[in-house]
């Protein structure tokens, strides 16, 4: 029943209110974490780009640079994990959080003992500290091509066979337009009619909002095929 605990980290906190950050950084110290607070979003944007960290615990109301942005422009440059606090959890909320880069989400007010299961969750998901997670990365999507797992954020998505290849390979190459003839030649060999390609895409989209991430990641472009949307494309 018990997990062993992964290897302490260094998580950097970023927010503002006094009281929450004290608290986060107790139980995290208690779990034998070396944690650094910032007040500040600018500040924190710097410090989160310029050292190395383990994890990312972001506050979504922040002083000089609102938490969101702040993960966007992070994302540019960085696979750090990140856990978003927020006070807001309406779906809207929550797909925003995700498309924004954020790897899992807590709701405020929350317990911080949830907070820490969650922190050693995704330290255990992304391996030993310090690692990037394997596979391929578009904002919160993972794909790891070798246990064909995907995930978005915090959430797995259980594909088919044909739907892991045909998300694999727009993966591949975020913001490229991919015709349906040439996702039949990738994803099904050859083999079948383009309008199978609509079916395993319409599953997709199906699927992506089951777990509460956004279908609109796969785009249609009329007349062409069809995308995956890099984080920062406007929908
Ligand atoms: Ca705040």
């Amino acid at each position: 029943m018990t997990r062993s605990a992964p290897a302490p980290a260094s998580i950097l906190v970023v927010e503002d209110e006094i009281k929450t950050a004290d608290t986060v950084a107790l139980y995290l110290r208690h779990g034998g974490h070396r944690v650094t607070v910032v007040r500040d979003g600018a500040e924190a944007l710097r410090r989160a780009t310029d050292e190395p960290w383990d994890l990312l615990i972001l506050d979504r109301m922040l002083p000089g640079l609102e938490g969101s942005e702040l993960l966007r422009r992070l994302r540019e440059a960085s696979d750090l994990p990140v856990i978003l606090l927020t006070a807001m959890s309406g779906e809207l909320d929550r797909l925003e959080g995700f498309r924004a880069g954020a790897d899992d989400y807590v709701v405020k007010p929350f317990s911080p003992r949830e907070l820490v299961a969650r922190v050693e969750a995704l330290l255990r998901r992304v391996g030993v500290s310090g690692r990037t997670p394997r596979g391929l990365r578009v904002g919160a999507l993972h794909i790891d091509p070798e246990s064909h797992e995907v995930r978005v954020g915090a959430r797995a998505l259980e594909l088919s066979p044909t739907e892991f290849r045909l998300l694999r390979c727009l993966a591949e190459a975020p913001g490229r337009t991919f015709s349906r003839g040439e996702l039949v030649e990738r994803v099904l060999e050859g083999t079948a009619e383009e309008r199978v390609v609509d079916s395993h895409v319409k599953n997709l989209r199906r699927k992506l909002e089951g777990i509460g991430a956004d279908p609109g990641w796969i785009a249609t472009v009329f007349g062409r095929g069809y995308k995956l949307r890099r984080p920062r494309d406007p929908s």
